[in-house]
């Protein structure tokens, strides 16, 4: 494999913005609050292990970056509710939320894995959901006040393609993705840029959550023949997203390895 670096953005284009990213203790939320920062935004980190928040926190800030670490589970309404506070009170208030946090876990229907199907519905709708209800007054008055403002949630290829066994993962992505299209209706017009971005397989932690044997051998399969996309290209898309003049909105991106076929 090669090891493309990938960076289209150069100095500082998100300068005096402030950033939120759940699921930024590994994967892409890790990369993209990274990358988020290098590009001179200040970062809120959210997820629940702690100790991943503080390296990653240590390694931002030894680069200049201003980062702050909330070490909260975003299924719980109240806890972000505050999180939106601390970020307010420190950091000021956020004007990009990548409302990345999310869980797979496959199985056949008539496994009846119902803690699973609940484990998914709470974090990648639930949590999604508090995400938003938190943090959608700051950004409105970002907007507001002209600058620019962005909602980015994570979906998945997941909410289009079918496949077996994906049926609650692939639901609960199709249910963000047709979310953001509605909410983008009454959102852009107060210049709020909403986006939903479907990436296909990523080398990230996610797998390691499967138990399925054939989902594994789907996604060890391709991990194994093919260029899957890095972190850092997932997190290079976010810095692009963002850094468009405020008018311009990428409201749907689906980002493929070149050589997956579904
Ligand atoms: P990771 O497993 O590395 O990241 C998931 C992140 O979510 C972790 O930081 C985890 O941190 C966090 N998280 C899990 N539960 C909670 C919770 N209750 N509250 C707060 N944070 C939580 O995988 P990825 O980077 O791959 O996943 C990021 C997103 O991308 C997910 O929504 C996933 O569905 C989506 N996606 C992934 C693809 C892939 O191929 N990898 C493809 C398409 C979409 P912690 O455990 O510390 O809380």
């Amino acid at each position: 494999m090669t090891s493309a670096k990938t960076s289209l953005l150069t100095g500082r284009p998100l300068d005096g913005r402030v950033a939120v990213v759940t699921g930024a203790s590994s994967g892409m939320g890790a990369a993209t609050a990274r990358r988020l920062a290098e590009l001179g935004a200040a970062v809120a980190v959210v997820a629940r292990r702690k100790e991943k928040l503080d390296a990653l926190a240590a390694d931002i800030a030894s680069t200049r970056g201003r980062v702050l670490v909330l070490p909260v589970d975003v299924t719980d309404r109240v806890a972000v509710r505050t999180a939106a506070d601390q970020v307010a009170a420190e950091l000021g208030p956020a004007d990009l939320v990548f409302n990345n946090a999310g869980v797979q876990l496959i199985s056949a229907i008539d496994e009846l894995k119902v803690d699973d199907w609940q484990r998914q519905i709470d974090l990648n709708v639930t949590g999604v959901m508090n995400v938003i209800a938190a943090f959608l007054p700051h950004l409105t008055a970002a907007a507001d006040r002209g600058a620019a403002a962005d909602l980015i949630n994570m979906s998945s290829i997941a909410a289009t393609r079918i496949l077996e066994k994906y049926s609650i993962y692939s639901g609960t992505k199709a249910y963000i993705s047709h979310l953001t299209r509605l909410i983008r209706i009454e959102l852009g017009r107060k210049n709020v840029r909403v986006s939903a971005i479907e990436p296909g397989m990523v080398d990230t932690e996610l797998p390691d959550h499967v138990t399925d044997p054939d989902a594994s051998a789907l996604m060890s399969g391709l991990l194994h023949d093919i260029e899957c996309l890095r972190d850092t290209d997932v997190a290079e898309t976010v810095a692009f997203i963002t850094a468009l003049p405020r008018h311009v909105n990428i409201s749907e991106l689906t980002i493929l390895p070149t050589a997956q076929p579904i």
